[in-house]
């Protein structure tokens, strides 16, 4: 089995514990993060760090980035100091972060023009899954490029090749299509509830085993009956991935409208302040809407 020496980009939320796992799984692994101290942890456990992305590429044959939006990622690999400018020939790069499935397929030409082989590899599975390496990954990227990388990818989760460069960004859309309106059904449903005066424990204890279940009403939905609205995954991200979606929506002319209506909603808890909330403070748009008190704040 060939040896893979692992440079590792983006020391976030996700990063530094999908790094560590990958550390953990026996392969050597070098860092860099944009904001240098966040380095220390992971020298700590035992990985090397690098200067730049681009001093990072020239000890590394597979280079993970697990960064922001499109544009961070066009930065680390081919800004100033990106990595594409050291990367050697044959070298494997995984790009984790969720970002366009269309600037994907145009950032695998590129890759490819300098002999580099590019999987996008985005995830589901939020800090949790990224600290117990039970990501859900989608990979999209030539089948072979996968299964010589499949012993690193598999220390951070479980694996599903999805089809060809972009196509693992674009399950991931759809992912989040199907996050945004379960947690729009989701709020509708506690609001019709709370309106005509039934118990939304009870509500919550039938739907959950129901058809009209979903993540968002397990997980979320005992969150908001609590009042707890901090995050798992923040409002700002989510509007960064219907962002995504509704870009291609529009490249494919394709109408989204239950996207397009969440997006629009969860607008609106950013304009009240919410970016750092988690997704289900959607629920505090509803209650305004709706002129009805769902959360337990609301009934101070
Ligand atoms: P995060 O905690 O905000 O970390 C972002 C990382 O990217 C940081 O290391 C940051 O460096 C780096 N970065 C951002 N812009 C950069 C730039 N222009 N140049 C260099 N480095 C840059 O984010 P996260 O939660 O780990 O998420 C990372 C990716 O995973 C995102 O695409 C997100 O959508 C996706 N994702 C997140 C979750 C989740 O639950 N959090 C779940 C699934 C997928 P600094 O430390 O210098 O800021």
């Amino acid at each position: 089995m060939k040896t893979w020496n692992v440079g590792f980009i983006g020391l976030g939320i996700m990063g530094r514990s999908m790094s560590k796992n990958i550390h953990k799984g026996g392969f050597p692994v070098t860092v860099w993060n944009r904001t240098a101290h966040k380095m220390d942890e992971a020298a700590r456990w035992g990985a090397e760090t690098a200067a730049s992305p681009k001093e990072l590429a020239e000890t590394c044959n597979l280079i993970i980035t697990m960064v922001g939006d499109t544009p961070d990622v066009e930065e680390v690999a081919l800004g100033e100091h990106g990595f594409l400018h050291a990367a050697k020939p044959g070298t494997v790069w995984a790009d984790m972060s969720t970002i366009s499935p269309d600037a994907t397929v145009r950032l695998a030409r590129t890759a490819a023009e300098k002999g580099v082989r590019m999987l996008d590899a985005p995830v589901s599975g939020g800090d949790v899954g990224a600290r117990n390496g039970t990501l859900s990954i989608m990979v999209g990227g030539e089948a072979d490029v996968l299964e010589e990388v499949r012993p690193v990818l598999e220390t951070m989760g479980t694996i599903v090749h999805c089809g060809p460069a972009g196509a693992g960004q674009t399950v991931k859309a759809c992912n989040q299509i199907l996050c945004g309106l379960n947690l729009l059904g989701m709020v509708e449903a506690m609001a019709l509830a709370k309106k005509s005066g039934v118990d939304l424990e009870k509500m919550l204890e039938v739907t959950t085993r129901g058809a009209g279940g979903s993540w968002a009403l397990s997980n979320l939905g005992p969150r908001i009956v609590r009042g707890d609205l901090a995050p798992g995954f923040s409002v700002k991200f989510q509007q960064k991935d219907l962002r995504i979606v509704l870009g291609e929506a529009e490249r494919l002319q394709l109408p989204l409208l239950g996207t397009a209506t969440v997006h629009q909603l969860l607008r609106s808890v950013q304009a009240h302040g919410g970016d750092e909330d988690g997704t289900h403070a959607l629920v505090r748009v509803m209650e305004q809407l709706g002129r009805v008190s769902i959360t337990p704040r609301n009934e101070e």
